[in-house]
């Protein structure tokens, strides 16, 4: 239909977490607004959310994706977000390695305060700067590997792999919810409080 109403079957909140500069809100707006705005500066004051409803195989999946900005700085901001969050795309920037070294620390942050069950994946963002990479695609990928992730590369600049990483989450809680038995309008809070400590990771 197009018609770009907000109905929808079934709503997730999905977080952008990674250090200042990967490129979480360039990714939002690419992914909402199929735009790269190069050189604007957009800045997120505190916690900021941008709905946007997928066509999941005939469901219509609303996620509500939460942008974070200055807890980079004050991270105690936005622990309180974590608990809520039923998927976490965590970022680095290929072209920043502190970015990348600093994903074990996210992690440890995510495992304290976000749910056990959260849905993660693992994002190295501004694929597209080929000449500045210094993070490869193997060491992405192996570190995905040892914490069980799934790993996609981005670019918010080009779009690349950027539909393909939100559907893929979104597409991983759809599953999820099919697996609670019976309930067809059943609340996602309940859900997520009902589920047992399960495994950390998404098992993709
Ligand atoms: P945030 O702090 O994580 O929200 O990062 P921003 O989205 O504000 O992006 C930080 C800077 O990186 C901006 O100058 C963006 O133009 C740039 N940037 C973001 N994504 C990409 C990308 O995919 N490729 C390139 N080349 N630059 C990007
Ligand atoms: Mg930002």
């Amino acid at each position: 239909l197009g018609g770009g109403g907000d109905f929808y079957d079934i709503a997730f909140k999905v977080m952008l977490v990674g250090d200042s500069g990967v490129g979480k809100t360039c990714l939002l707006v690419r992914f909402k607004d199929g735009a790269f705005l190069a050189g604007t500066f957009i800045s997120t004051v505190g916690i900021d959310f941008r709905n946007k409803v997928l066509d999941v195989d005939g469901m219509k999946v609303k996620l509500q994706i939460w942008d974070t900005a200055g807890q980079e700085r004050f991270r105690s901001v936005t622990h309180a977000y974590y608990r809520d969050a039923h998927a976490l795309l965590l970022l680095f920037d290929v072209t920043n390695k502190a970015s990348f070294d600093n994903i074990q620390a996210w992690l440890t942050e995510i495992q304290e305060y976000a749910q056990n069950d959260v849905v993660l994946m693992l994002l190295g963002n501004k694929v597209d700067s080929a000449q500045e990479r210094v993070v490869k695609r193997e060491d992405g990928e192996k570190l995905a590997k040892e914490y069980g992730l799934p790993y996609m590369e981005t670019s918010a600049k080009t779009g690349v792999n950027v539909d393909l990483a939100f559907t893929a989450i979104a597409k991983e809680l759809k599953q999820r919810i099919m697996k609670v038995p019976s309930e067809p309008h059943f609340r996602l809070h309940d859900y997520v409080k009902r589920q047992g400590r399960g495994p950390f990771c998404c098992q993709s």
